[in-house]
């Protein structure tokens, strides 16, 4: 279990990340730049005192996560995208990580926008110490197809630990039969992904995300003195160049690509074209129940 005051940096960090997400959600509108809505979500977590978990991702349509714009991406929001606000607070390593959906400007999706919230939803009323990952899955899997639409197989949840986004135990969108439990003191996002698609994703483009992939001394003092500062501003989260407050960040990212010091996550993309939504709330599991963090 966490000690009282290492709580109240999770449900701090996990109250920014929920107003992040909101305003996020909030600034989706026809003509809206991603880069703009990126920034101002970004701002809002530092402003209130914490750091960034990893770039606010704001996926569109068929692209399920892992997209961020890069400062010189003028693409705008237009009527009918269905995009995916997910972004994270961390507070002295404490993390919050959230996700919400918006249709823009049409009701087309409504019903699968739903469905992801539902199935997070249900999920919220159960998930507490001693759930199987089969039961939470099997949940999922049924208040999906209960709505018509079938959850992404190989997108999960996950256990979060201090410093650590994606620590230990993967919890399943569908029922695997897995009698792994979750057990108090535990920290878990929860995120299922609707489609309409064929409830999978494979990996598209670079979408301009990294993480530290292989920690090395550079003969380049300049590129040093970058890494180093990655180090102290993201820890071992993953960041990407607009979210850098470093000169020609972006020229120092692709040459410690290039190093093999940073590698790069892809874009998830839908393997059948469908349109993708998402809902995630992080937990703690206090006790018998799980207390959701970034604000329900
Ligand atoms: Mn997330
Ligand atoms: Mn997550």
């Amino acid at each position: 279990m966490l000690s009282s005051e290492e709580l109240e940096k999770l449900r701090r960090a996990g109250r920014v990340s929920g107003e992040a997400r909101e305003l996020g959600m909030s600034l989706v509108v026809e003509g809206a730049k991603l880069y703009d809505v990126a920034q101002e979500v970004e701002g809002y977590i530092r402003d209130h005192g914490c750091g960034l978990a990893f770039p606010c991702n704001i996926s569109r349509n068929e692209i399920a996560a892992h997209y961020t714009p890069t400062s010189t991406d003028e693409t705008r929001f237009e009527v009918g995208d269905v995009v995916k606000i997910d972004c994270g607070a961390e507070l002295d390593g404490y993390v919050g990580d959230t996700a919400g959906t918006v249709e823009v400007g049409t009701k087309r999706y409504t019903a699968l926008v739903e469905a992801s919230k539902r199935a997070r939803n249900t999920v919220a009323e159960f998930i507490g110490d001693g759930v199987t990952l089969g039961e939470i899955g099997r949940a999922v899997e049924m208040s999906m197809k209960r709505d018509g639409f079938v959850p992404i197989e190989n997108l999960c949840g996950h256990q979060i630990e201090r410093y650590n986004l994606h620590a230990g135990m993967s919890v399943p969108s569908y029922d695997s039969g897995s009698t792994e439990v979750i057990k108090a003191g535990m920290t878990v996002a929860i995120e299922p992904f609707a489609t309409d698609g064929r409830g999978y994703v494979n990996n598209g483009k670079f979408g301009n995300i990294v993480r530290i992939a292989r920690d090395k001394k550079l003969s380049d003092p300049k590129a040093q003195e970058f890494l180093d500062y990655v180090k102290g501003e993201f820890h071992e989260f993953p960041f990407c160049a607009r979210s850098c407050q470093f000169p020609d960040a972006e020229k120092y990212v692709k040459t410690l690509m290039r190093h093999g010091v940073l590698a790069g996550y892809a874009t998830l993309v839908e393997a059948g074209g469908g349109i993708v939504s998402q809902h995630e709330y992080t937990f703690y599991i206090d006790g018998h129940r799980g207390e959701v963090t970034t604000l329900p």
